[in-house]
């Protein structure tokens, strides 16, 4: 998008054409204005219409620009965080609340994809989160005793057992998640606009939203060429919040963790011999982390914290390269053919947030990395808290207010030169 190979990579090459939008140049009125053309705006937007409520996007650039169409495409159940951590930090009520809808997530996901026939390379086949070492493995023996504890199809896998699903013997171990799976990400969420703007509501993009004014009872959002009134706003903005729009605090609460991915060529048959048969996303259990993936035409998409900006890209991308062999060493010389990466938002306890900003004004955000799932099923709640079907103490998230990040151009220094410095290391296992 905008011309840059690296913002959003392989999914624009491989994804359907964006659905015919264009940026507002009129004065218009509606029920509920939405800033922000990702997941969280886009599945708001097509639950909202589908009520009969009059929902307008306004898309600074274009519909996945933000993370939505920038991501690894892992459809994940939860957070990174364990799950007990959820209900240490929000309490028993809201705790319980979050985790069964971010269990349940997935399967709402697949549920939307299969209802509107978007066209995403769904795999809901689970993901295999791959343990490094005897102290990932422990983490993980953590991760299955809580999860299954919880009732949820979590399993961990023996070393041999996921050397078999994931076709190399570098782990020892693996904790399949079987309610999770992958998508096309790009695809995925221009299937959601294109679904909401089929239920009726409206889309602008190339449209920034310069402010966001009282007006009356209600709000009205200014951009360069026109203007929306209406009486609510939703900031679904995320780590794209602008600093020259509405509600910087949104972005001024998150640390930016830089984020980049590489995807091979398509493999021939003989190279993906033995290689993830079963086609799960992976991640690893360090704390730079790294995740892959197959696509559908059997590209390895591979990636792990860092950004391409400056000498990030060289160091990454040669990273990329030596953790592929390492990973498989029958892809050792495999060329890559897409590069890109994305910023991810960060906050405090590592838990979204979600915040009324003004009166009739709420975002949530803060999704830490895992927002497919989350941005889907936040959409739909707020659609039924706009539409008076659940009050703000029946949602998954407790209201807080934003708060600034403490030391957040320290901490976006640190992790994005971190990565550097552990990206030159040796790939060892
Ligand atoms: C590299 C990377 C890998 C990731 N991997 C995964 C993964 O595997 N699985 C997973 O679940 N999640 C993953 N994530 C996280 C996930 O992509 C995000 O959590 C998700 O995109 C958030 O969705 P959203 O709709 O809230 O925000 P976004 O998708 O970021 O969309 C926000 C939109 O708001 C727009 N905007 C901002 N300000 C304005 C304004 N003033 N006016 C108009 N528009 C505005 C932006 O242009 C942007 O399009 C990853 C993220 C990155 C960057």
């Amino acid at each position: 998008m905008l011309n840059d190979p690296h913002s959003h990579g392989l999914w624009e090459i491989s994804a359907p054409a964006a659905p015919q939008t264009s940026s507002l140049t009129a004065s218009l009125t509606a029920d509920v204005i939405i800033v922000g053309g990702g997941f969280t705006g886009c599945s708001a937007a097509l639950h909202l219409a589908e009520n009969g409520v009059k929902a307008v996007v306004l898309e600074a650039v274009e519909v996945g620009y933000g993370g939505a169409g920038r991501n690894v495409g892992l459809v994940n159940a939860g957070m990174w965080v364990m799950p007990s951590d959820l209900t240490r930090t929000l309490g028993t009520d809201y705790g319980q609340r979050l985790l069964t809808a971010l269990g349940d997530g997935p399967q709402y996901v697949y549920g939307v994809i299969n209802k509107y026939g978007i066209p995403c390379e769904a795999e809901p086949v689970g993901t295999l989160h791959c343990a490094v070492g005897q102290k990932g493995l422990e983490e993980l023996q953590q991760r299955e005793a809580e999860w299954q504890g919880l009732g949820a199809p979590v399993v961990l896998l023996n070393a041999s057992d996921a050397a078999a699903k994931l076709g190399t013997s570098v782990y020892t171990g693996a904790l399949w998640d079987k309610r999770a799976g992958t998508i096309q990400p790009l695809a995925y969420v221009r299937g959601l606009a294109k679904a909401a703007l089929a239920a009726g509501a409206r889309i602008f993009t190339g449209t920034p939203v310069l402010a966001v004014e009282r007006s009356g009872n209600g709000w009205t959002a200014r951009t360069a060429n026109g203007s929306v009134t209406a009486p609510w706003v939703v900031m679904a903005s995320d780590a794209y919040t602008r600093m020259d729009g509405p509600w910087p605090a949104l972005r001024q609460e998150q640390v930016h963790l830089p984020y980049f991915n590489c995807a091979t060529r398509p493999l021939s048959a003989e190279q993906l011999a033995g290689i993830l048969p079963e086609r799960q996303g992976c991640w690893d259990t360090r704390s730079v982390l790294h995740s892959y993936r197959l696509d559908h035409a059997g590209r390895m998409v591979i990636g792990s914290v860092g950004s391409f900006a400056g000498t990030g890209h060289a160091v990454h991308r040669a990273w990329a390269k030596r953790a592929l062999a390492a990973i498989y060493p029958s892809l050792a010389n495999v060329e890559f053919e897409a590069e890109w990466y994305g910023k991810i938002g960060l906050t405090a306890d590592n838990l979204p947030r979600f915040h009324r900003l003004a009166e009739n004004v709420i975002s949530f955000s803060g999704y830490n990395g895992r927002g497919i799932s989350p941005g889907t099923v936040f959409g739909r709640e707020i659609a039924d808290h706009i539409l008076g079907r659940k009050g703000a103490e029946d949602l998954p998230l407790p209201l807080t207010d934003p708060h600034d990040a403490k030391w957040q151009k320290a901490q976006e220094a640190f992790y994005s030169l971190g990565a550097q410095v552990s990206h030159l290391m040796p790939v060892t296992f």
